[in-house]
């Protein structure tokens, strides 16, 4: 009986500290990380991958055009003003709106949404592939048109239009593994990147959010922010540094609903919670009982 009176007990804590959040909301600066904007999908014998030791459904990673334009209809409507990402980005009433691997589907979709709307974007891209004109690696068994990446063309009228360009490396390795030339993805992407648009680089983000003390230091000595793929592991900005900036991923399954959660904040908090993580142990435990 009592361990029900303290679940209660925690449960109300943290609706009370929900209220609060929610009324000072402001605070939090929501970075949007969306891959594909497409309604493209594939077939199953190349739509899993393994992914951090987890089964990953490529196709979550992609949001219908029309629900694309939908999400950017909101931000809009409701006054957000969309930026570039800086050192200093945490802003009232301010979304960052970043794009990862720089398909061309960002660009046939997305980039006109955005422009219809008025906002702008961060579109991270991998150089050496959009260079060369080849597939991400995990679209190695899948070589469709639909899975074709930005041409430098495409990448340059983006970076005119005020979009802003980031490096996502030269070829998209796990730069945390072995026999990766870190400073060549890191550094040189970024030279190649500014050939192409002829402006300054400044953003980079981490191929699967992979990062370790080596890799930290070398984006920081040139770049001015870095984005993981997470919401790393605590809610508390102060854990956040400008070369960790954590992103909520909007993905093909989320209502409008839930995309105004997560600018909220409000699945970052549910997720990140201390308390909420000690209810869902003693739940599980009770249950197992
Ligand atoms: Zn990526």
């Amino acid at each position: 009986m009592l361990i029900y009176g303290l679940l209660s007990l925690l449960g109300l804590v943290v609706i009370i500290h929900l209220i609060w959040f929610m009324i000072f909301k402001r605070t939090f600066t929501p970075v949007l990380m969306y891959h594909r904007v497409t309604g493209d999908t594939k077939k199953d014998d190349v739509r899993f991958i393994i992914h951090k030791g987890k089964r990953l459904d490529l196709d979550s990673m992609k949001v219908s055009p029309t629900n694309f334009d939908v999400q950017m209809a909101y931000l809009k409507k409701k006054g957000y003003q969309t930026l570039d990402l800086k050192k200093d980005f945490h802003k009232p009433k301010t979304v960052y709106i970043t794009f990862d691997d720089g398909y061309e589907d960002n660009y046939l979709f997305a980039f006109n949404s955005l422009k219809k709307h008025g906002l702008k974007a961060t579109f991270f891209i991998t150089s050496e592939l959009a260079i060369k004109g080849l597939f991400m690696p995990i679209d190695s068994n899948d070589k469709r048109v639909e899975n074709r990446l930005l041409t430098t063309n495409q990448i340059r009228e983006m970076s005119e239009a005020k979009m802003q360009i980031g490096s996502h490396t030269l070829t998209h390795p796990w730069l945390t593994h072995e026999g990766v030339n870190i400073e060549d993805e890191i550094i040189k992407s970024k030279r190649e990147l500014e050939e192409i648009i002829g402006k300054e680089v400044t953003t980079f983000a981490y191929p699967g959010g992979l990062y370790n003390d080596k890799v930290l230091e070398l984006v920081s000595k040139h770049y001015d922010v870095a984005v993981t793929t997470s919401l790393g592991e605590s809610f508390r900005k102060k854990d956040e540094t400008p070369y960790t900036i954590e992103r909520e991923t909007i993905s093909s399954t989320d209502s409008l609903l839930m995309f105004k959660l997560k600018v909220w904040g409000v699945m970052k908090f549910i997720r990140k919670h201390p308390l909420i993580g000690l209810l869902k142990k003693v739940i599980k435990w009770l249950l197992r009982k």
